[in-house]
């Protein structure tokens, strides 16, 4: 059983993936953390993660020390990330981790995989498929919640603008762009606390589920 979660920056997509998997006892794949690492791992050099060459290096020889850097969580990964995510050699080598992970998840029951194009590209034919999605004003106070809440800076209107500069960045790249898969269950959480849209989350996947 693979479910699929995507949609944009600070949705409430890894929280709810999160609690989807404990709730279920499969296991969580945070596909954002790959290209975060991949990003980072070339930003780290003093090189551009926009160069090609580099990137593609680094996202073939990604190691789990890389990924379990601790600078991987700020806004400096995540803009490193989606530079790094817009090169097709980047993605296609990521790929096969992602899918290996999906169809043969450690625990053995089920994976949820949270990223930008599982329900489309990694996992096409997952029989759960969820776009989480929140306006983007809401996404950035979220935001902004979350960095104060881990003793980081933030002002708003610079996450803001930052996020609306992702937003096009992964929507408008000609691979893998961000878009919602034709069978997926959109959820807006804009107006829902993760509570909420956890319970919503839940029932649609309950509805998708086999009676056992
Ligand atoms: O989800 P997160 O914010 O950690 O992702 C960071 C960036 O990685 C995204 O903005 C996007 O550019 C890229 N990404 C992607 N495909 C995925 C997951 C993340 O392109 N499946």
């Amino acid at each position: 059983m693979i479910i699929a979660i995507d949609g944009p920056a600070a949705a409430g997509k890894g929280t709810l993936a999160r609690r989807l998997a404990a709730a279920l006892g499969f296991d969580y794949l945070d596909t954002g953390l790959l290209y975060r690492a991949v990003g980072m791992t070339v930003a780290r050099t003093g090189a551009d993660p926009a160069d090609p060459a580099m990137a593609a290096a680094a996202a073939r020889h990604l190691t789990p020390a890389e990924l379990a850097a601790d600078d991987l969580r700020g806004d400096d990964a995540a803009q490193a990330a989606s530079k790094v995510a817009a090169i097709p050699a980047v993605r296609a080598a990521l790929l096969d981790f992602q899918r290996g992970f999906a169809h043969a998840p450690p625990g053995g029951r089920g994976a949820v995989l949270d990223g930008r194009d599982i329900g489309t590209v990694v996992c096409p034919d997952a029989p759960i498929k969820l776009f989480v999605t929140a306006s983007v004003e809401k996404r950035a106070e979220r935001r902004v919640k979350e960095l104060l809440g881990r003793g980081l800076e933030a002002i708003q209107e610079t996450v803001l603008a930052e996020m609306r500069e992702r937003d096009a960045r992964d929507s408008m790249r000609a691979v893998a762009p961000l878009v919602a898969a034709q069978d997926a269950f959109v959820l807006d959480t804009t107006d829902l606390d993760a509570d909420q849209a956890f319970a919503a989350a839940l029932g649609f996947v309950r509805s998708r589920q086999p009676a056992d």
